[in-house]
């Protein structure tokens, strides 16, 4: 039967860990029948190539979105308006473009530098997966299995490009759901991008100490639960960081204020401050580790 959300041609720019699971999922659920990759290195597509992870490479983007009918940006966020200029001009007018960004407002803003109208082709997205890992080579077909991705169209995105972006994410085994623009990047400071924040500052303070060697040696199972996400991309988190940096720096100021309470409470050997925190903050975690197996 013809399947009216079969990608033809679907255009990766930036195959790394993101861009690459998403087309090695759509392979393996046979949602796609050719995917042409792009980026600035010649290695890493070839790479990609021998991975099976895509048919063809076409480094210069304008080339590479001719012909497909579905466009992914899957570039670090401070890349994407570069792209968007680079492929404005070859854009056919009926092609589905989406990205994969962390930070959605940014992205938005760098496409309405760009084209004078937004498309209406533009369903912007955000797949909220993903490892410490980068490259292709970490990329896995099921990254995004029972995941969530959070679609945030604009007011000229239309029905039939987000109906296929949602097809696009349902193919990977994804629950897809849209949100408003600023409401996905209030949420995400909080829910992704300030553990970031924390984890980097934490294992980078410890790290400027005389006894660094020493506490790394001894650091234990917690240690290492924390700061995992510390070994990401730096150049990902910097863009990150930078295209989000309100909401983030709100919260990072709410937070300091809180660990300067603890901080005091510790000092004076407040029992009842520490015990109450500590129980609030495990209640609130069982919850969600409970709702996130379901
Ligand atoms: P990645 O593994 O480093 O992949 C990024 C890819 O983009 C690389 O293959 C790189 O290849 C290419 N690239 C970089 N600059 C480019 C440019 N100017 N033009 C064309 N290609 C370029 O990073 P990732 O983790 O997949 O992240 C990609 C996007 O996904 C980011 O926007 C990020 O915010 C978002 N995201 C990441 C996660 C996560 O946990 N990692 C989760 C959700 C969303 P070349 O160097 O060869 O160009």
């Amino acid at each position: 039967m013809n399947d009216p959300f079969r990608i033809k041609r679907l255009c990766l720019i930036g195959v790394g860990l993101i861009g690459g699971s998403l087309v090695r999922a759509l392979r393996k659920a046979n949602a796609v029948d050719e995917i042409v990759g792009c980026g600035r290195q010649r290695a890493s597509l070839e790479t990609a190539v021998k991975l099976g992870v895509i048919d063809r490479i076409e480094q210069d983007p304008a080339k590479a979105v001719v012909g497909a009918d579905m466009v992914v940006l899957a570039v670090p966020l401070g890349a994407m308006q570069a792209v968007f200029a680079a492929i404005a001009p070859t854009l056919s007018a009926e092609v589905v473009l989406t990205d994969v960004g962390s930070a959605k407002a940014s992205v938005v803003e760098a496409a309405k530098n760009v084209f004078t109208e937004l498309p209406a082709g533009f369903v912007p997205g955000h797949p909220i997966a993903g490892t410490e890992k980068s490259g292709v080579e970490a990329s896995f077909a099921e990254l995004f299995a029972g995941r969530r991705v959070i679609l945030t169209p604009t007011a000229q995105s239309s029905e039939n490009a987000i109906a296929r972006t949602r097809a696009m994410w349902r193919a990977c085994g994804a629950q897809v759901v849209e949100m408003d623009i600023a409401h996905h990047d209030a949420v995400l400071a909080a829910t992704s991008h300030l553990p970031h924040m924390l984890a980097y500052s934490l294992v980078e303070m410890l790290a400027r100490r005389d006894d660094s060697e020493e506490i790394f040696d001894y650091a234990a199972g917690g240690f290492r639960d924390f700061t995992r996400i510390a070994s990401s991309d730096p150049t990902m988190w910097h863009d990150i960081a930078l295209a989000n940096r309100d909401a983030l720096a709100s919260l990072l100021e709410q937070f300091s204020v809180d660990l300067q309470k603890l901080a005091a409470a510790a000092r004076e050997g407040d029992s009842d401050y520490l015990k109450n925190i500590f129980t609030r903050a495990k209640q609130a975690r069982d919850r969600y580790e409970k709702k996130d197996r379901r």
